[in-house]
């Protein structure tokens, strides 16, 4: 009997419930009690969804975050929140992002606007965690109430109660020292209030427990190897069983050490380890369960039910009662029921499964794999239709697509000169002063912007009209960039409701849900675009309104694009091809755009690749790999323009040390980067590599409302000239300006401008 579990569920809800009920909370539109209620329906709706399974997991609906959440049970809140009074859910929130409501909060003067908890993305996902923080004095103490509450709730549902926790080594790996100390040295004082955790399970009458250490899928040396033994060496004499959950990776040389922990069961993640299958099962004990992570967690398509069954049987045999299966990880990061779709092209939604069918699927393979094939046969029969219907269907595969890929060469990627040559060219067509002043691209999405999209969008606003309204905002925006005076212009992106989505809508290839949400942080959610099949550009997409904009002005517009490795990282993408080869077919699409945009007399054009660290491995042996396609696919589309045309790009994060040289490799003329919040330390790395081309150290964070005045920019210039040539540098803030107000932007930018003139004086 293979028995089916889950190892987490979409927690935000199908509608976005959760998201809905935070914001009204947190906008003192409604009360505390209406939010726990709604986190309670969402609790007990999920878990009876979740009913077909043998084990559906507990604890892993959060308000905000689950590693906060187990920062809360483990009493592990940042120095800075100690003194925090009143309700907890409240201190919760001022954790996670600062504040929490204000009005129904007797201690706003006391206990808010404190700093919001670090962000960082968790794994490879687009999830973000709330990190941890320790110092040497860290102490932990168990607050098991949350976890025992819904224990409770779970039982009330009528379902089969799995605790799910994340594991100590995982725990203390994924927080940060404030103090330089060294985290594993916690690890005595942490293992006490798990095993208090345990015991308190132990004592609701739980069996199993899934405790969550994805960490061994990443490079771990040998202290934190060792804190694996130390950790179920003593968390193994408590009376509940452990199964040790790992996901996203294989475990590699890791893979002996997890199989001999002395714990109960061992999940791991099919989808990325199937090799590693055999040897688990051959190194576990004889009563260890393995829990094979079958059905793929993290995208939107349907398993090939038969031929998992066709691996799947044979260690169903051998293993017998030890074999449990379940999705490959926590199913947070994929949306929750394709029913909900009414608008999805009927032969694309064929293909697709959410989590809720993804249970399906997993009932299915068990029922399949406990009463024979046969049982499910006509499941089965339909499975592979679909199946066979998406690998032939000519929309996936497209000839024209296939053969301009393969003929693909090393000169595609190639500029006609070198930077030194292109440069001097550049500068003679463009006329620009020094240290030119620029923006990232995007100005703010008013009110009026996004009600003319949403009424275009619902039929009741023409074309003609739309596209007047467009082109008032972009006329705006040339205005205002005139008389600030900057030297190269952008349209805006007034047309744009989201840089992946606005070009996926204009590629073959792409579908779009109306629901399909994954929770990207707090009750942030994104909807991935879905990459289906071969990629083509039917027709130019940017360039109607980039003439327009330049038709307005004198100065150089840019061009504005989002680059394939970005499109390719913030959508779901297809399984049936590598990632290398979706993002090549991006490439040749966009290059198609940046070719007819030069043509159409476009001097300067950018292209975003905001995610292009993201997509980095979690392990670093792979890096080089996914480095060398990434680039070559920036290269791609980048690179056919002549030497007269400048290449911009764009990156929004400072952390590229230990990528700098692909960066480099990309070969862009200009390239824009968030450094104001490091206080331009990311340029450090600039003192051992001798970055080539120009850089545009952003010079402000436009996260935040405040106004930078001149000298702050000025300062911060002057750092940056200490390390790169003044003749190649450039004066931008760190990102698009979308989020933020004209008010706020008119400011800030005016003090830009003027920074920049009191460089040319200063510097030159
Ligand atoms: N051009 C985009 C904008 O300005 C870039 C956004 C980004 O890097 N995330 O909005
Ligand atoms: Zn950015």
């Amino acid at each position: 009997m293979a028995i089916t579990h889950n190892l987490g569920f979409p927690r935000i809800g199908a509608r976005r419930e959760l998201k809905f009920a935070l914001e009204s909370y947190w906008k003192d539109q409604s009360s505390r009690d209406a939010l726990k209620a709604v986190g309670a329906q969402l609790r007990e709706r999920h878990w009876k969804h979740q009913a077909r399974v043998n084990f559906v997991p507990v604890g892993d609906f959060a308000f905000y975050d689950q590693v906060l959440d187990m920062s809360f049970t483990l009493g592990n809140l940042p120095e800075r929140v100690r003194g925090f009074h009143g309700d907890a859910l409240d201190n919760y929130f001022r954790v996670a992002r600062g504040r929490s409501a204000q009005a129904a909060d007797e201690h706003v003067a006391c206990c808010s606007g404190v700093a919001a908890g670090e962000m960082t993305k968790w794994f490879d996902t687009n999830y973000h965690y709330i990190v941890p923080e320790f110092t040497a004095a860290t102490n932990f103490s168990l607050d098991a109430t949350r976890l025992v509450t819904q224990i409770a709730e779970a039982r009330a549902a009528g379902v089969n109660v799995k605790p799910v926790i994340i594991g100590p080594v995982t725990y203390l790996w994924l927080g940060k020292s404030k103090d330089d100390s060294d985290r594993l040295a916690l690890l005595p004082k942490l293992l006490p209030v798990y095993g208090a955790l345990l015991d308190t399970f132990a004592a609701q009458g739980i069996d199993w427990v899934q405790i969550d250490e994805p960490a061994l899928v990443t490079e771990l040396d040998a202290k934190w190897r060792d804190a694996f033994v130390t950790a179920y060496d003593s968390l193994s004499v408590r009376r509940v069983r452990l199964l040790l959950a790992t996901y996203f990776g294989q475990l590699q040389e890791n893979l002996e050490l997890a199989c001999t922990l002395p714990v109960d069961g061992l999940h791991i993640d099919a989808i990325n380890a199937r090799d590693e299958l055999a040897q688990a099962a051959a190194i576990l004990s004889d009563t260890s369960v393995l829990s094979v992570g079958a059905i793929n967690g993290r995208n939107i398509w349907k398993t090939d039910l038969n031929a998992v069954l066709a691996w799947l049987e044979p260690l169903a045999k051998q293993l017998g009662e030890r074999l449990w299966i379940a999705p490959s990880c926590s199913l947070l990061h994929v949306p929750v029921d394709l029913d909900s779709e009414q608008k999805l092209d009927a032969e694309v939604r064929s293909w697709l499964a959410f989590a809720l069918q993804k249970l399906d699927e997993l009932k299915l393979l068990a029922d399949a794999l406990n009463n024979g094939r046969d049982s499910v046969g006509s499941a089965l029969v339909a499975n592979a239709k679909a199946i066979h219907h998406r690998r032939t269907s000519l929309r996936v595969n497209n000839p024209v697509v296939k053969a301009a890929l393969a003929r693909i060469d090393a000169a595609l990627g190639q500029r006609h000169s070198a930077y030194a040559v292109r440069a001097p060219k550049q500068a003679a067509l463009l006329k620009l002063p020094a240290f030119p002043t620029t923006t990232i691209g995007s100005f703010p999405q008013t009110a009026e912007i996004r009600h003319a999209r949403s009424e275009f969008k619902a039929g009741k606003l023409d074309t003609a009209a739309y596209k007047a309204a467009m082109q008032a905002e972009i006329a705006r925006s040339v205005r205002e960039q005139e008389t600030l005076g900057l030297d190269v212009l952008v349209h805006g992106e007034a047309e744009r409701n989201d840089m992946v989505e606005y070009f996926g809508e204009q590629l073959e290839g792409y579908a779009f849900s109306q629901f399909g949400w994954v929770q990207s942080y707090g009750s942030r959610c994104v909807k991935p675009p879905v990459l289906f099949g071969d990629i083509s550009r039917p027709g130019a997409m940017t360039v109607e309104w980039i003439t327009y904009a330049q038709s307005l002005t004198n100065k150089p517009m840019k061009g504005m694009l989002t680059g394939p490795v970005t499109i390719l990282n913030w959508s779901f993408v297809r399984d049936d091809q590598p990632r290398s080869v979706s993002c090549r077919q991006l490439a040749l699409a966009i290059r198609e755009e940046v070719l007819d945009l030069e043509k159409a007399g476009v001097r300067v054009i950018q292209i975003d690749e905001a995610a292009l660290r993201e997509g980095l491995p979690l392990r670093r042996s792979q890096w080089n790999e996914y480095l060398q396609w990434a680039v070559e696919s920036f290269r791609i589309t980048a690179n056919g323009v002549r030497d007269e045309t400048q290449i911009h790009t764009h990156m929004c994060y400072s952390e590229f040390n230990d990528i700098i040289a692909s960066i480099a490799d990309m070969d862009a003329d200009v390239i824009t980067i968030e450094t104001s919040r490091s206080d331009m330390e990311l340029l450090d790395v600039f003192d051992h590599f001798k970055y080539p081309n120009q850089i545009g150290p952003g010079v402000y964070d436009i996260h935040s409302p405040n106004i930078p005045s001149r000298e702050s920019i000025v300062q911060l210039m002057k750092k940056a000239a200490g390390r790169i040539p003044a003749e190649r540098l450039w004066v931008n803030p760190d990102c698009g300006l979308k989020t933020r107000q004209w008010t706020e932007v008119t400011p800030a930018l005016t003090n830009m401008v003027a920074a920049a003139k009191v460089l040319r004086s200063q510097l030159l």
